[in-house]
């Protein structure tokens, strides 16, 4: 995109964030020593019967010996289970024509191949799409847990906005889902399961007519809710099954994790996914960043950078993408622009600056339209293409706002809609 399209878009989303505003307001510094993490953690509890979505293969072997299958024949029907469930779409084993009656009587009967349940869908003029999706709750709670799941069709890419959590163990000041008590971390299953939702609704599983599917989710991005560093484990598993040629097929390169900087996880990011990496900068100083993201107070803002150094992979090709969400009076002078410029260098990056999206209490604003792009030019000609997205998808999201009695949760849904737009390009 020219840089001169990058200026209309802003044009059109500033008129959009004003109308979004309240009065200006002095900026007022988050609590300084708020925690960093969240300790409870809900536990998982599976159903009774499990479902085979999210197991790698190796898994799956041990589920089928689990049953009774022998040793021999369970490399082959991995792989036929494999096809059924991520080339196929399968969503009960009776669809599964190639495997025996019997064998799919006993699967059946000890296992499912559900996902996420579909509780709401929300479809805008511009074709974007949102699912809410519920999740069994863990813990005491008795209300079901929901997550959200977001399309944007583009003309060349289709890009899925996928959660890692339900909630964010973290806190980061300017964010909602950070102000949510309750965390619970997704399965495997549930983050894989969100992708089979997509593929579902939108009728994109291969079959006679499309055998290598119609290909309308393209890109995934994990930047809805959670930070899915703080669900390793989980988002890598999905993530190499979303990956998986023989599957699903959605290569790395076209797979961006977002993480706020868990600098540990970052290294293995690279070396056991593998897929391209975005960073939630937001601040060029320390003192600002701990404010923001307080876990910079854990891994301040150099150990960030020597680990985006270090990501293996990472060149010219498969930048980094930096994502900076532009707060009014905060983060946004040119002197940031500057630092931002400096601190990049040698690194292979993209800027992406992302409208500060309010919600009910938030100390925060988004800054002035000709800040964002004095800010936006002056990366633009230190040589970094910087973006700011359209939102799509108004409609739906002006029907959101509509239902008040369910302000806080909506209002959350709408910002994980308005930054996955944020973060298509
Ligand atoms: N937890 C991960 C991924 C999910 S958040 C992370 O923090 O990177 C995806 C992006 O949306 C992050 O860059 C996040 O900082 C940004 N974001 C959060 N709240 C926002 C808001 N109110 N307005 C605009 N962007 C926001
Ligand atoms: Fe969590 Fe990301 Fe929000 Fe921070 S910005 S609270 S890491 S979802």
């Amino acid at each position: 995109m020219s840089h001169e399209q990058d200026r209309d878009t802003m044009t059109a989303i500033s008129a959009e964030t004003d109308s979004a505003l309240d009065a200006p307001r002095a900026h007022v510094a988050a609590e300084p020593n708020a925690p960093l993490e969240k300790i409870a953690l809900e536990t998982y509890r599976p159903p009774a019967k499990p479902s085979l979505v999210g197991l790698s293969r190796a898994e799956l072997a041990e589920q089928l010996g689990a049953i009774g299958v022998a040793p021999a024949q369970r490399k082959m029907r991995v792989q036929q289970l494999w096809h059924w469930i991520y080339v196929r779409g399968a969503k009960h084993f009776d669809e599964m024509t190639s495997i025996s009656k019997s064998m799919r009587d006993d699967l059946a009967a000890s296992f499912t191949v559900a996902r996420p349940e579909v509780v709401a869908e929300q479809v805008s003029n511009d074709g974007t799409r949102k699912w809410l999706l519920r999740l069994p709750s863990g813990d005491k709670i008795e209300k079901a847990h929901e997550v959200e799941c977001v399309y944007i069709p583009e003309t060349d890419r289709g890009t899925l906005c996928v959660s890692s959590q339900v909630g964010c163990t973290l806190n980061c000041s300017f964010c909602h889902t950070g102000t949510q008590r309750l965390v619970r971390n997704l399965t495997a299953g549930e983050i894989v399961g969100q992708v089979m939702v997509a593929r579902d609704r939108l009728n994109d599983w291969a079959d006679r007519a499309t055998p290598t599917g119609s290909r309308l989710v393209t890109n995934v991005v994990m930047m809805g809710m959670g930070e899915p560093l703080y669900n390793f484990e989980a988002v890598r598993d999905a993530l190499l099954i979303v990956a998986d040629n023989e599957g699903i097929g959605i290569s790395r390169r076209r797979i961006t994790l977002s993480t706020s900087g868990v600098v540990p996880n970052i290294i293995r990011t690279g070396d056991e996914i593998g897929v391209m990496l975005a960073i939630s900068l937001h601040a060029v100083r320390d003192e600002l960043r701990n404010e923001l993201v307080p876990l910079n107070r854990k891994y301040p803002i150099a150990e960030l950078l020597q680990a985006c150094r270090d990501y293996p992979g990472s060149s010219n090709a498969r930048r980094i993408t930096f994502e900076y969400v532009m707060l009014k009076g905060v983060n946004d002078s040119l002197d940031d622009a500057k630092l931002l410029v400096k601190m990049l260098k040698g690194i292979p990056a993209k800027i992406n600056l992302i409208p500060f999206n309010p919600w009910p209490g938030t100390v925060y604003q988004c800054s002035d339209w000709d800040q964002i792009e004095k800010f936006s030019e002056y990366i633009f000609n230190a040589g970094y293409s910087s973006p700011v997205r359209t939102p799509r998808g108004r409609d739906i999201l002006a029907a959101c706002g509509q239902l008040k009695s369910e302000t806080e949760k909506l209002s959350v849904r709408e910002r994980q809609a308005l930054r996955a737009m944020a973060m298509t390009d």
